[in-house]
């Protein structure tokens, strides 16, 4: 056998794992799992007091190739994914140019398998330049690779243009993921709308402008019968109409980001205006970032993807009001995740299988998230007594943008496995 990890605590809901065991991989895939493999591998991890779980996936990441790589290349990109425990990461297409075709779709898929560290699965784009107007050339995208259609960052505003994606998308069996935010509503605001944007005397966005997207598509995602994934959910209504429709048999799902779940408006206070608690959506409340934590552990949040945003220093060095929006994430994210809701016991280790694996695989067809004999070797194993500190400085990415700079934690990723090749260990 080419690799054999050796009496982790296997954790896999799909096959309702959680006991130490061997985890045996052979020609990239999964070959045995059981109490004591008898054959020796060719190569062997000693997993004892680690957790061996289904490869990671954040499906939500910003890339930034091409067209920005002095803030992100793909390459970078995978190699900050696999440093933070990810197997795979599903890429926006705000690239320039927008990923709208076959050929920004084909680019991004050769230049991952250069790279050839995480698996990259491409998002193409929802209307041509994510311009809101017409749709992008969908089908051509989805015989080049791409999992699912958004125009992230470029919010369509437009509920027809909305719902003939939706449409479509049924053809292709992929998900519209949308980033819920009524321009409008949100009337150029830079941080969430409340006492902070007052204090602070910085534009307000309300969360209203979130809530009444979300609201329009249960709505069409009701009608159209597509599958629908709403983006880095952020206040405690959108979360509220998730799961009404949820409950109608509405096929509607939902992320939530790191920073959504563990910070409030609070910290730009707190930070005297660091850009880096500048996102899209910002900062809400305590009691909207206390209903995602709830919602992450009822399931009815589905998962957790960072939503990662490299900006360059020179960009996130402008006054707060001109500062793009966005928060590298993916080096960060298990651990803060780990640190904060697994180790304190708000967080069982199965929803957390479930929320960085089986789900995201799941709603984006990627047939991953379970080590089930015969299943791609992609495995993300934690050491959850692993002390660290975040340091940008040592950040794979070539961004620094983190307003976690400094935070000491306990748990984190020790081998991250991709079709049985170890791409990263601590
Ligand atoms: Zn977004
Ligand atoms: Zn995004």
């Amino acid at each position: 056998m080419q690799l054999i990890l050796r009496q982790g605590r296997v954790v896999d809901p799909s096959q309702k794992l959680n006991r130490v065991m061997d985890v045996g991989i052979d020609n990239g895939r999964v070959a045995a799992l059981s109490p004591k493999i008898a054959e020796k591998g060719r190569r062997e991890i000693d997993a004892r007091g680690l957790v061996v779980f289904p490869g990671f996936i954040d499906m939500h990441v910003h890339l930034r190739e091409p067209g920005r790589e002095d803030a992100e290349t793909i390459e970078s990109g995978v190699n900050a994914a696999v440093r933070g425990g990810f197997t795979g990461v599903a890429c926006m297409p705000n690239t320039q140019p927008v990923n709208d075709c076959e050929a920004v779709t084909a680019f991004i898929l050769s230049r991952a398998r250069e790279a050839a560290k995480a698996n990259v699965y491409p998002i193409g784009a929802i209307t041509k330049g994510s311009q809101g107007k017409t749709l992008a050339e969908i089908g051509e995208m989805r015989r080049a690779g791409i999992v699912a259609i958004s125009d992230d960052g470029h919010p369509v505003g437009d509920g027809q243009v909305m719902r003939r994606a939706m449409e479509y998308s049924r053809l292709f069996d992929i998900p519209v993921i949308d980033h819920c935010e009524d321009r409008e509503l949100a009337a150029g605001g830079v941080i969430n709308e409340g006492y902070y944007s007052t204090v602070l005397g910085l534009r307000g966005i309300n969360p209203a402008a979130e809530e009444v997207q979300v609201e329009r598509d249960a709505v069409l995602a009701r009608q159209t019968g597509a599958r629908v994934h709403i983006a880095h959910i952020s206040t405690r209504h959108s979360l509220a109409a998730v799961a009404r429709a949820k409950k109608e048999g509405v096929a509607l799902t939902c992320e939530a980001t790191p920073h959504h779940l563990l910070l409030t408006d609070a910290a730009v206070a707190e930070s005297s205006y660091d850009t880096n608690t500048k996102m899209n959506p910002p900062l809400r409340l305590r009691e909207d970032a206390d209903a995602l934590v709830a919602g992450i552990v009822s399931g009815d949040i589905d998962v957790i993807a960072t939503d990662h945003a490299p900006h360059s220093i020179r960009d996130k060095m402008l006054e707060f009001d001109h500062a793009p929006f966005g928060i590298v994430g993916v080096e960060t994210a298990v651990s803060l995740i780990c640190d904060r809701l697994v180790r304190p016991g708000i967080l069982p280790l199965e929803r957390l299988a479930e929320l960085f694996s089986a789900n995201p695989s799941g709603i984006l067809n990627l047939n991953r998230g379970t080590l089930a004999k015969g299943a791609y070797a992609d495995i993300t194993v934690l050491d959850m007594e692993r002390k660290l500190e975040v340091r940008p400085e040592d950040f794979a990415s070539r961004s620094r943008n983190t307003p976690f700079a400094g935070w000491k934690l306990c748990g984190g990723p020790a081998f991250t496995i991709v079709k049985g090749k170890i791409v990263w260990s601590v």
